[in-house]
């Protein structure tokens, strides 16, 4: 946040919400992944924040894609990436939306139950198809596994269900996880897979492609390193799947990718000061050492911050350059009139006038992408930065 651009934007009378990107920081990943994973090609989740620029500046580092959905596939395809680049990465497919990827031969897609197979069988019969396992989803602050994802149990059958429908099945898939706070669950998870790999070799299946789905942390809060989790899973790749296999290595990341290149700075529009039961305070009362304060800010959980509810995200309230004063007992609130719109219930913040703006750094992971226009408050704009020398 220490870039001008802020100040310039502050300097517009402008009060709404807005984000601030650094695109520097979207390539320093993607260095960072490159010397950290090389086995691996990252295919971005646009799920976790499909930004037009942020998708544009993937594509152009030649990062493939994740979709989940037909509007995903299409703003892929829109900004010329080929269809091999794109991994449609959704078990449980609208047969409209499959029918669309057909047409645009986007062909690799997961899948992880029989009727799918059917599906697929209808609608897409020469796609190459990725069996997406149930793996251990316990080490990950959001679990997929109750709803994604073959028990290897059942691989055998699914398989020759495949093979019954002269199917192509090109290789096996899991997600460990999103917000995954334990290397160990994708060594295990790769360890895995390669029984599945056994399975299908012995049905007579030419499996080559291992997709290690996401998880991978993207803010530098995060409980486990990247280096840590890029340590554990190429000492297992290397074990499981070593370079003389001729496995292709894919990946999902999505928030790796962008969680720290947005920061949000949101106006407080409107304030009230409360006593310590939360009754409000009557008249202008000098300052106290109890004095507590309840700030109204244009973005809530109804739009960014959704991820406090559903990313099970921490956020951190900052102001420009006031962290040396008196701060006091604060609660942070959304826009919208539901009472339920709480951002931070009990932060520190020195006492702030309306109009004055903070922001929220890490913002880019599961935030806008999710958000609504609940109440008629609209997504905030994105204004994009990239240092000199990045540049
Ligand atoms: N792939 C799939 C199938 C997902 O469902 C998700 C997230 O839910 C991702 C990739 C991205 O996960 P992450 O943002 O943790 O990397």
């Amino acid at each position: 946040m220490s870039n001008p651009t802020i100040y310039y934007q502050l300097s517009k009378d402008k009060d709404d919400p807005f984000y601030i990107v650094n695109v520097g920081n979207i390539l320093k990943k993607h260095k960072t992944w490159l010397s950290l994973l090389p086995r691996v090609e990252p295919f971005y989740a646009v799920k976790c924040n499909d930004d037009r620029n942020v998708l544009a500046t993937l594509s152009a580092l030649g990062i493939g894609f994740d979709c989940a959905s037909m509007a995903e596939i299409k703003a892929v395809l829109k900004l010329g990436v080929p269809p091999s680049k794109i991994v449609y990465a959704n078990p449980c497919k609208q047969a409209s939306h499959l029918k669309f990827a057909a047409k645009r031969e986007v062909s690799m897609m997961t899948f992880d139950n029989e009727p799918e197979l059917h599906k697929v069988k209808q609608l897409h019969p020469t796609a190459k198809l990725i069996l997406r396992l149930l793996t251990d989803d316990s080490k990950s602050l959001c679990r997929l596994g109750q709803k994604y994802g073959a028990p290897l149990k059942t691989v055998p059958n699914l398989l020759q269900v495949a093979r019954n429908l002269d199917l192509n099945v090109v290789g096996i898939s899991f997600h460990v996880g999103s917000g995954c706070y334990d290397a160990s669950a994708f060594s295990s998870a790769v360890e895995i897979a390669k029984t599945a790999f056994d399975y299908g070799k012995s049905m007579g299946f030419q499996f080559d492609i291992l997709d290690i789905g996401g998880g991978f942390p993207g803010s530098p809060r995060a409980t486990v390193s990247f280096e840590e989790i890029s340590a554990t899973l190429n000492k297992a790749l290397n074990k499981h799947f070593p370079v003389e296999s001729g496995v292709r290595i894919i990946a999902e990341p999505g928030r790796y990718y962008v969680a720290s290149a947005f920061n949000l700075a949101v106006n407080v529009i409107a304030k009230r000061q409360v006593n310590d039961d939360n009754t409000q305070a009557q008249g202008k009362q000098h300052a106290y050492r109890n004095q507590k304060y309840m700030y109204y800010v244009n973005d809530g959980v109804y739009g960014s911050f959704n991820c406090l509810l559903y990313d099970h995200a921490i956020v951190y309230p900052k102001t420009l350059g006031r962290d040396n004063e008196q701060q006091y007992s604060s609660s942070i609130w959304g826009p919208t009139c539901d009472g339920l719109d709480c951002v931070m219930k009990e932060c520190m913040l020195p006492e702030l006038d309306v109009g004055d703006w903070m922001y929220f750094e890490d913002m880019g992971a599961y935030t806008a992408a999710a958000a609504s226009n609940f109440n008629g408050f609209q997504k905030p704009l994105a204004y994009y930065v990239i240092e000199e020398k990045v540049w």
